[in-house]
């Protein structure tokens, strides 16, 4: 090839270039990116949305609440060494730092079709793509009686963190001293494995120090416990023993709020002071009501390159909503984790480029056994092509020898960072 020809044809593939990436550049720069759910994914979402693309693409997050509050850690809040202003932090730099639009509001439909979401405030918004990542619904008809408990304030979840945590921690501080907590946990998947462990280290924590006589019964729907088994079970043993009673297979059929009893598949009734009942999960609400949740009726089954949902094109679904790979928990770590992956797919398609076709995630989660000591389970998940899901990448991640008040510092170091990684 003469240098004339070299020149031209050089001139006229970058000219295609610059054409294409300029076309593609105001795809990306048209589009109306909605983010539904400001929680760990959303967040996140919305921010790396503006990040990746050199702050072009148009984000706007729907969120009810004027602040986030973070799930993890609540569990200190319900055992009293917390308060919940020390987990709670504001949605404003993502509008002032980042240029996300932030609507105070909830999503009441989407319209896959027109590819628009209602509001409750009656306003309809278009999109190009849309987020949902709205965490979890608590299905209240899976304990008999437990929708009107609730309604009577006999029973409390706080398995979402904001003003159900402080009024847990109150009706736990006003019980008798020689009184039960009881704590009940669904079959897995639910959202956070360790959760209702550590929320029952924290209550028995709270117990030991100011009403000694009291004790908690933990009442597991699963074979065993479910997450960091060993670590808890000797921590139990060590720190609380005569204190938390654990019993598995468990499983809370009904309550009666009257006289605060606990019906089981098959074992005999059990009375309790404060009952923490936890039922069976499923993906948020709205997820559900739009036709997501084609996993059992319960969960989002997604692409895992993109996290678009299998069930409708351009909605991608992150968080505790979807139908998790094996071994991957619904933790807070992970939602910021999709919303990342998620992110980068979603500007690469809209720029014309081509997707990551080997994410990586990671997962750590730290659970306090008392208010100082700490224990750990992390975990890396490698895409995995052949099987379209991610697998954990063998010999990664592991758990913590025995508590430590080094990963008490650790803890709090992971949740500053992810707060200011999703938030700030
Ligand atoms: C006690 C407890 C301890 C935990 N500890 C840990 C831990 O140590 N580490 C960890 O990684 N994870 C932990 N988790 C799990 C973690 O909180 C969840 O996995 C995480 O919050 C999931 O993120 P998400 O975005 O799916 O949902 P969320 O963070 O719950 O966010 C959902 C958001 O969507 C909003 N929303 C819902 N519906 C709508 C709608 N229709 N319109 C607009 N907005 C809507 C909600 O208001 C909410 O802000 C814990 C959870 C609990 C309960």
């Amino acid at each position: 090839m003469d240098r004339r020809h070299f020149i031209g044809q050089s001139a006229a593939a970058l000219g295609m270039l610059a054409g294409f990436s300029g076309q593609a550049r105001a795809n990306l720069q048209k589009a109306e990116i909605l983010v539904i759910g400001g929680g760990y994914g959303g967040a996140t979402a919305a921010k790396y949305l503006r990040l990746f693309s050199n702050n072009t693409a148009k984000v706007t997050l729907i969120e009810p609440n004027a602040s986030f509050v973070s799930c993890p850690l609540s569990n200190l809040v319900v055992g009293g060494s917390r308060t919940i202003s020390e987990i709670t932090s504001p949605y404003d730099n993502l509008s002032k730092r980042h240029g996300v639009k932030i609507i105070q509001d909830s999503v009441t439909s989407i319209d896959p079709v027109k590819k628009t979401v209602k509001l409750a405030s009656g306003k309809t918004l278009p999109y190009d793509k849309a987020i949902v990542s709205p965490g979890v619904a608590l299905m209240m008809n899976s304990i008999e009686g437990l929708a009107q408990a609730n309604k009577a304030g006999v029973t409390l979840q706080a398995w979402k963190a904001g003003p159900e945590t402080v009024a847990l921690h109150k009706q736990l501080a006003s019980m008798r001293d020689g009184g039960t907590f009881a704590i009940s946990i669904p079959e897995a998947p639910y959202r956070c494995p360790p959760g209702p462990y550590e929320r029952a280290c924290q209550v028995a924590n709270y117990l030991k120090q100011n009403k000694t006589k009291s004790k908690v019964l933990i009442l597991d729907a699963n074979q065993d416990v479910t997450s960091k088994g060993a670590l808890f079970k000797k921590v139990w043993a060590e720190q609380y023993s005569g204190i938390i009673e654990y019993l598995p297979k468990h499983n809370v059929t009904a309550v009666d709020a009257k006289t605060k009893t606990l019906k089981f598949e098959v074992q005999d009734d059990i009375k309790a002071d404060v009952l923490n009942l936890l039922p069976a999960m499923s993906a948020g609400e709205i997820a559900v009501k739009t036709g997501l949740a084609n996993s059992n009726g319960r969960w989002v089954n997604v692409n895992f390159l993109n996290f678009e949902s299998t069930a409708q094109k351009d909605i991608h679904v992150l968080g505790d909503s979807i139908q998790i790979a094996p071994a991957m928990p619904k933790s807070g770590h992970m939602a910021n984790q999709h919303a990342k992956v998620a992110a980068a797919a979603i500007v690469a398609e809209l720029s014309g480029w081509d997707v990551n076709p080997a994410p990586v995630l990671t997962n750590t989660c730290y659970s306090f056994v008392n208010e100082r000591e700490v224990v750990h389970v992390a975990s890396v998940h490698q895409y995995n092509t052949a099987e379209k899901t991610f697998k954990t990448v063998p010999g990664s991640g592991g758990l913590s020898p025995a508590p430590s008040t080094l990963e008490g510092v650790y803890a709090w170091g992971w949740a500053h960072n992810i707060w200011a990684d999703s938030l700030g």
